[in-house]
């Protein structure tokens, strides 16, 4: 079989060049990450918080509405009676032990639609990334607000705004 040298060589590249040229001139889809990071849907869903009300009081009554309906069972919570001494809810109970295996979670929300209180969020802070297996169980220390608010405040870190 014989080769062309213009239809099977030289053609062919400079088709490849044309594409690549070509798409030089389109805006640039990649940012240079991360000092730059593009701003997030209003609606994203990542790193949980558990938020307080303006008193300070936490939101979360330790009803395990969140781990019932999470499919993929990564919410554990322990559940105990608020004193007038030590209050922690305006309710009855607290959750004296919040945990979510963040390995597991698929990040789904329903963990946030469940909840009757508002407590449990998820919020844009999407840089999760661990050394340690351990470190991917959040704890209620870990996921507490440690300010009413806190967790409707815009996702910390700075942006650059992506032109
Ligand atoms: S986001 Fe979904 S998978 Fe993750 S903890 Fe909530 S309910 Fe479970
Ligand atoms: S986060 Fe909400 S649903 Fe989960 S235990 Fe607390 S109050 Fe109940």
């Amino acid at each position: 079989m014989s080769v062309s040298l213009f239809k099977d060589v030289v053609k062919p590249i400079a088709t490849g060049f044309g594409i690549t040229l070509k798409r030089l001139s389109h805006k640039k889809e990649t940012v240079f990450y991360p000092e730059q990071r593009r701003e997030q849907y209003p609606r994203t869903r990542w790193r949980h918080f558990l938020t307080r009300y303006e008193s300070g009081l936490e939101r979360c009554i330790g009803c395990s509405l969140c781990a019932g309906a999470c499919p993929a069972r990564c919410i554990n919570v322990v559940a105990a009676e608020n004193t007038d001494e030590k209050r922690f809810s305006p309710g009855e109970r607290y959750a004296e032990r919040y945990e979510i295996n963040m390995i597991r979670c698929i990040f789904c929300g329903y963990c946030q639609d469940a909840c009757p209180t508002g407590a449990v969020v998820l919020r844009k802070n999407f840089e999760l990334a661990d050394y340690k297996r351990e470190s991917f169980i959040y704890t209620k220390e870990m996921l507490l607000e440690s300010f009413p608010g806190e967790a409707d405040a815009p996702w910390v870190g700075e942006y650059e705004e992506v032109k």
